[in-house]
């Protein structure tokens, strides 16, 4: 199967809009992003390690554990990824990287998603073993930990090995990113043929001044014009993910950081509005990659998998487990659990649902199982999202209020809790969570149904039966779920 690349259409340049597009295309936009979100970042360790260490009135435990996971999902599907536009882990990340000028390249064998699905399976696995919404105190380990691997990884490697790579939030932000309605891309394609320096991905800086005059396309066809391009040593960053910008199809592996805009000399690269999710309705945009399939299948199970560890009848599986194969230990229990929920179910579903809608179109000669299992991932970002959606937007809006008392209490004054402990109606939520769901499945259908015409043409219905029953049953089963009650975890010591 050879895929056709296919550029999606780009909507309007967004940092030509009046106040956003200037904040964000001026030098020091970012930086004062990263830098309230580093102030954040600090205030939660603080908090962690000399705050209360109850959960729910602690801002290392209510922050990340409740309030922003929920706001994360609503500004990845609204705008894009701007958490890691303005990660504080990039901080240290950025001095690091002036650092490694002449580090070394990550190990070939590691440049794909594996290290990627095995931190998201830690942290999930880490996050329900050691309770870490329970504990400020781990939670300010846990973000300790954050500064140092960046830190760490980009001063040893010459890319953003641990954004690209490795980090579970990065690449859960980079799946769901592929909905957004946002995307870097060029305004002309001639211009890239005809730059010289590619400063958007090799950035601009070299030991000594040096200027160099681009001969690139004018106005008028047939004509060129003369830019002088500096470079120096307080030259711009190129792309620490190593994106072209003239080859960018997707939001995958994209940190929205803009580094490419500030690099380009010729202001030839933005950021553009497109439909949302127009990526995944093409072929080729993202490569046929096993690590990658199964990164966005997996992450689809595993947001069932967290939702399923909040609800009763986890418990009741994690005793039958023990019991049944006489295992006293819960570290043993719960890694088997996690190992079949978020690795070999999302694996055996993927290759069994290519492996028939192969089968039965009888295309089992021309279709590896690898490239059936990459024509049909990008469909699971829709539904995979809408159980994440619906998981953490129910934590939030059953107190959205409650980090204001959290935040009134850490700079020493007293928490009004009664004010701030509203909650949306538990009907509309349910209704809220329903839709998303629903949504999530019926755009997933949308884009496998699109995917199974590609491949199969007349056959297409029976090439897409076997994915659609995967998503319905995702869908099902998050559905069935979310009507359990919910540990409310974080929150506990205000409702309880
Ligand atoms: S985006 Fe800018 S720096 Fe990159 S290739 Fe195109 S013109 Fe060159
Ligand atoms: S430099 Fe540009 S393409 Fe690369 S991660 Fe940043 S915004 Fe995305």
């Amino acid at each position: 199967m050879r895929p056709i690349t296919q550029q999606p259409a780009l909507g309007r340049d967004i940092l030509r809009l009046p106040l956003v597009g200037r904040l964000l295309r001026h030098r020091h936009g970012r930086l004062a992003l990263q830098a309230l979100l580093t102030l954040g970042a600090l205030a939660l360790i603080m908090d962690g390690f000399v705050g209360p260490q109850s959960a729910a009135r602690n801002l290392a435990t209510v922050t990340p554990w409740v309030h922003l996971r929920g706001l994360v999902v609503i500004v990845l599907l609204l705008a894009g990824n701007l958490f890691c536009m303005g990660c504080p882990f990039t901080l240290p990340r950025s001095l690091a990287k002036r650092l490694s000028r002449r580090g070394r390249r990550f190990p070939q064998r590691l440049r794909n998603k594996w290290l990627a699905i095995f931190s998201l399976f830690a942290l999930f696995f880490l996050y329900e073993y050691l309770d870490l919404w329970a504990s400020p105190w781990l939670t300010a380990w846990l973000i300790i930990a954050y500064f140092v691997g960046a830190f760490a990884l980009e001063a040893i490697f010459t890319e953003s090995a641990f954004c690209k790579y490795i980090c579970p939030l990065g690449s859960f932000n980079m799946v769901y990113s592929t909905l957004s309605p946002a995307r870097i891309a060029v305004k002309s394609p001639d211009i890239c043929a005809s730059c010289v320096g590619r400063e958007c991905v090799n950035g601009s800086y070299a030991p000594q001044p040096v200027i160099r005059l681009d001969d690139i396309p004018g106005g008028v066809p047939g004509e060129t014009r003369q830019i002088e391009v500096a470079h120096g040593p307080r030259g711009t960053l190129g792309c620490g993910t190593e994106l072209f910008a003239p080859q960018i199809r997707s939001n995958l592996d994209c940190t929205q950081c803009l580094d490419c805009v500030r690099a380009c000399p010729h202001d030839n690269v933005s950021l553009f509005t497109r439909t949302p999710g127009a990526e995944l309705n093409l072929a080729g945009s993202w490569p046929q990659r096993w690590d990658l399939s199964l990164l966005a299948v997996a992450l689809s199970f595993m947001g069932l998998s967290n939702a399923f560890g909040m609800a009763p009848p986890y418990y009741a599986l994690q005793e039958w487990l023990a019991l049944s194969l006489g295992i006293t230990s819960e570290f043993v229990v719960l890694l088997l659990i996690f190992a079949a929920g978020n690795l070999l179910l999302p694996l055996a579903a993927s290759v069994a649902a290519a492996w028939l809608s192969r089968g039965a179109t009888g295309f089992q000669k021309r279709d590896s199982l690898r490239d059936t299992v990459a024509a049909f991932a990008p469909a699971f970002a829709p539904v995979g999202f809408g159980i994440w959606f619906a998981h953490y937007s129910f934590h939030l809006l059953v107190g959205p209020g409650l980090i204001v008392p959290v935040i009134q209490e850490f700079l020493g004054g007293v928490g009004d809790w009664g004010r701030w402990s509203f909650s949306l109606d538990a009907g509309l939520i349910g209704l809220l969570q329903l839709a998303v769901l629903l949504v999530g499945f019926f755009w997933s259908l949308r884009l496998a149904q699109k995917a199974a015409l590609r491949l199969y043409r007349r056959k297409a219905l029976l090439g897409l039966l076997p994915w659609a029953l995967v998503y319905l049953l995702l869908m099902l089963a998050a559905w069935q779920i979310f009507t359990l009650p919910m540990e409310m975890r974080g929150t506990l010591a205000l409702f309880g």
